[in-house]
């Protein structure tokens, strides 16, 4: 879940707690966008300087509802040789996981709506093969315990015609290898191509190379927290699955779905 801090996400993480305790969660994680090392790289995200405050606030959230276990995590994006920075991120707190995510491929922020002509310019299958050999550097990095939203290059619905399994299974066995989770996201469901990331095809080949999976409903609102989180459940299922991960201080726990 996000929090206002990264500049495009409502409610605090009390706001938020609340929401998840009325819809009957027991176990909530924030993972906002972490900062760069630089804070003018883009406008999505909280500045360095405010990682103590983001820290706080869900602290808050933590002494406002004890009965809800709340993790304290970050979304972070990899982007090769930022690696140093991340480790120093990794460091600056008692993080419970860290996300790895791709939305950039150099300075493009493919899951931006204010970047979308940049889809029309370029061959679909190139802009994919590129995310998907980014994603597997990320889950090569052991930066990370889980890799967020492992499809999202479909979520202006740009589809390639191409078979796109060898590039989710290239991905897949490097997940596999270094023992990274990936993230069942339902914030897909709210975006254009409709769909939970990742996909059916895609959870399959994960669930047949003993990928581990989480979840979460990528909330950038109260209303969001949780939000589709039984289709996620059945989506799992269907793809074979039968439990799912939760982390404490960077160690997972498996958990019957
Ligand atoms: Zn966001
Ligand atoms: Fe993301």
């Amino acid at each position: 879940m996000h929090t206002p801090l990264c500049r495009h996400a409502k409610g605090t993480p009390v706001e938020l707690a609340e929401h998840a305790v009325q819809v009957g969660l027991t176990e909530i994680g924030f993972s906002d966008h972490s900062p760069m090392l630089e804070d003018d790289f883009d406008n999505w995200r909280m500045k360095f300087s405010e990682l103590g405050q983001y820290v706080q606030s869900v602290e808050e959230a933590r002494r406002r509802f004890p009965g809800l276990a709340i993790k304290l995590a970050l979304e972070v994006d990899f982007i090769p040789g930022h690696e140093k920075w991340i480790e120093q991120l990794a460091r600056a707190h008692d993080w419970d996981y860290l996300i790895g995510s791709v939305h950039y491929l150099e300075s493009w922020a493919i899951d931006s709506p204010f970047e979308t002509e940049k889809w029309k310019q370029q061959d679909t299958f190139e802009v994919w093969s590129r995310y998907f050999d980014l994603l597997g550097q990320a889950a090569s990095s052991g930066l990370f315990e889980i890799i967020a939203h492992p499809d999202l290059c479909k979520k202006f619905g740009h589809i390639p015609q191409q078979d796109c399994a060898p590039l989710y299974r290239r991905f897949l066995e490097l997940a596999s290898k270094h023992g990274v989770a990936i993230e069942l996201n339902t914030a897909g469901l709210r975006k254009d191509c409709r769909e939970i990331y990742p996909s059916l095809e895609f959870l399959k080949i994960a669930r047949s190379l003993d990928v581990p999976i989480t979840f979460g409903s990528d909330a950038h609102a109260p209303g969001e927290v949780g939000m589709n989180f039984g289709e996620a459940i059945a989506l799992a299922k269907e793809a074979g699955y039968q439990s799912s991960l939760s982390f404490t201080a960077r160690e997972a726990t498996t958990r019957p779905l």
